[in-house]
Parts: C-alpha cells; structure tokens; sequence
C-alpha cells in the first residue's frame, strides 16, 4: 500500500536570542526531519561550514538566484539577504519528509502566503529581561548590533499571532518536546491523511 503523503513543512521563527536554533536542535534529537540549508550573503562565523550551516554567496550571486526564482522566500535580516532554496525543499517534501524551516518573520510570513498548509511555530522568550540576558551572553555582536537586535526582537513580538502555534522556551528540551507533540498532532489532521483514507476506502471496494 502506497499511502505516502507529502510531508509537513514547518516553519520556526522568534525574535533573535529566543533560542530558536537551540530548540531546533533539540528538535532533530526528536524525530526525523530534514533541515533545509538556506543561501546567505553574510560572513561565515567561526566553525560555520560551507552547504551545512549555510550556502554562504555573494551579493551578486545571491540576486541571481533571485532572478532565477530558485527561493521558494528570501529576506533581507540586519543588511544581509537569507533565503531557502526551492527545490531542495520541494525535494523532500514530494518524497515524504518533514523540512523544518528556521527563518526570519518576513520570509515567514511571505512562506505563509504560498504555502498555507504548513506550520508556523513562533519561539518566545519567557521575558524579555531574559532575551537581554541571552542577547548580550552570545559575545558575537557589537553592543550597536546588539541594541538593534534587542529592538527588532521587541517589534517582532507583534507577528505573533501570524502564527498557528507559540511554544515558549524556557527549558529547550521542554520547547523541543512542545514542538513534537504540535508535528505529531498536524500529522494526524484529516486534511494531511487524504491519501491513507483513499486507499482504506478502495481496499473495502475490493473486499
Ligand atoms: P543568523 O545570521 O544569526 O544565522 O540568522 C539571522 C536571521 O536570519 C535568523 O532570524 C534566521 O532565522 C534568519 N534566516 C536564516 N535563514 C533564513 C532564510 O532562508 N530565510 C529567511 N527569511 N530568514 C533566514
């Protein structure tokens, strides 16, 4: 019995410090589900490897991709562009594997446009006090940067009920456990099981 649906296409945003990333890597700990490595302009950091943290590009191969339509959305994030490349993740989704997505609001929401079914998860710090706190202990960014972040963080708190779901991470592998229970329950939707119920339904007709 083939009853492979596509896969689920989740999409992580927060305000930076939220803990995305970590929660995200907790996460992968969980289940099975593959990462889509997005195309940037920016510097590698050190450790970042190239086609496993990022694509790392130029501005001007990166506007080339633009051109070319190979972003399914792209944005532009403190100066630098982010997108994800369409076909890697068409890719997986068409063979039956969940992608997760961590990306920035506007490309959320521009994802959000072409792409309804997936899910949208929102990670919140548990306040703000504590978003400084983590902001200013990753030691990455200048103290200007740094003030910026902290602003676009508060701004982004706006977006959140763009989202289907908010999961607050306070402890990561409580957040990470969160978002598994919200990927097995959208697995379960009616509308995400069409297929399966297709085929139960031929197997009666031969019965
Ligand atoms: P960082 O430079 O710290 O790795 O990422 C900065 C921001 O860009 C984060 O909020 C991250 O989620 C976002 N980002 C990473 N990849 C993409 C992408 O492909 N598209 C968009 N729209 N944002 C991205």
């Amino acid at each position: 019995m083939d009853s492979k649906e596509k896969g689920l296409l989740v999409v992580v945003s927060g305000p930076s410090g939220a803990g995305k990333g970590t929660v995200c890597e907790e996460l992968k700990k969980l289940i099975d589900i593959k990462v889509s490595v997005s195309a940037t302009t920016r510097e590698p950091r050190p450790g970042e490897v190239d086609g496993v943290n990022y694509h790392f590009k130029t501005h001007e191969q990166f506007r080339r991709m633009v051109e070319n339509s190979e972003f399914l959305e792209y944005a532009e994030v403190f100066t630098q562009y982010y997108g994800t490349p369409r076909d890697a993740v068409m890719r997986q989704l068409d063979a039956g594997n969940d992608v997760l997505l961590e990306i920035d609001i506007q490309g959320a929401l521009m994802e959000k446009k072409h792409y309804e079914e997936g899910v949208f998860i929102f990670i919140l710090p548990p306040s703000m006090a504590e978003l400084r706190a983590r902001l200013s202990g990753r030691g990455t960014e200048t103290a200007e940067m740094l003030e910026r972040r902290f602003k676009g963080a508060f701004e982004e708190l706006y977006f959140t009920n763009k989202y289907n779901y908010v999961v607050i991470n306070d402890e990561v592998e409580v957040a990470a456990r969160k978002m598994q229970c919200i990927i097995e329950a959208e697995k379960c939707a009616v509308e995400r099981n069409k297929t399966l119920h297709a085929e139960l339904l031929k197997e009666v007709d031969e019965l």
